[in-house]
């Protein structure tokens, strides 16, 4: 068996252990597969193995692949960071952003937006450990972004997003993500229809799925190690 669909399947077999843990139904968790830094191949070999939803931080590297996999149904999610002058192709060619964190990158998407390709479908980044090298609208700015976010008109405001630092503490990791959580619920609270929570990768998804996380991101855990050299610009 291909090692990415062994991998893919490790995966879906942890979503499925840490869903049934806290009596959730697997189906509720979208499984997003971070191809970035990663060749076409591995992306269609993850298709062939059922993977549709695939994750990529930088547009020129996502368009390139988007083209050589034209045959193949998939839906990409823009995860990176974005700087309101390089946001025309993510709105062109994304179905759904996680990374808005200002609303003048949320303004532009909206009206870069195709007419025709129905709303992208976005989530407010949301930084909750306040460090300032990090991208993501501090906690206390998040509620007046996804307001003004949800108002926009091609675009759907889906929920919220979080990439907190690494830690190994699993107590951390839950305070973390149960604090999106909690802000998604205000949110429900003051009328705004959302639904989705993305938070978890390969190191924490387990907590953040105890957390009531909707959407999960992976990329190590599917394709392996990223090379040194790109590495340092994940984060
Ligand atoms: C790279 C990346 C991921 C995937 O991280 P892994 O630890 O490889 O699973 C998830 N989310 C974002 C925003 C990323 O940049």
């Amino acid at each position: 068996m291909d090692t990415v669909e062994k991998r893919l399947q490790a995966v879906k077999f942890r979503i499925q252990t840490a869903a049934r843990a806290s009596g959730r139904d697997p189906r509720e968790i979208v499984l997003v597969a971070v191809s970035k830094t990663f060749p076409p191949e591995a992306i269609r070999a993850a298709h062939d193995a059922g993977q549709r939803d695939f994750g990529e931080s930088y547009a020129q590297e996502a368009i390139a692949k988007m083209e050589a996999l034209r045959d193949l149904d998939l839906h990409w999610h823009f995860i990176g960071p974005l700087q309101s002058n390089k946001t025309r192709p993510v709105a062109e060619r994304f179905d759904w952003v996680h990374s808005v964190d200002r609303i003048k990158v949320a303004e532009r998407l909206s009206a870069q937006r195709p007419e025709g390709g129905g709303p992208l479908q976005v989530c407010v980044q949301v930084n909750l450990s306040g460090e300032s090298t990090k991208s993501g609208v501090p906690l206390a700015g998040a509620k007046s972004l996804a307001h003004a976010v949800a108002a926009l008109p091609h675009l759907a405001l889906r929920g919220l997003m979080t990439l907190p630092e690494p830690t190994a503490d699993e107590v951390r990791q839950r305070q973390r993500f149960g604090a999106l959580a909690a802000l998604l619920d205000e949110l429900r609270d003051e009328g705004l229809a959302v639904d989705t929570l993305s938070m978890g990768m390969s190191d924490d998804l387990e907590a953040a799925i105890a957390s009531g996380s909707t959407m999960v991101r992976v990329g190590t855990a599917i394709f392996g190690a990223r090379p040194p050299a790109t590495a340092a610009l994940d984060r």
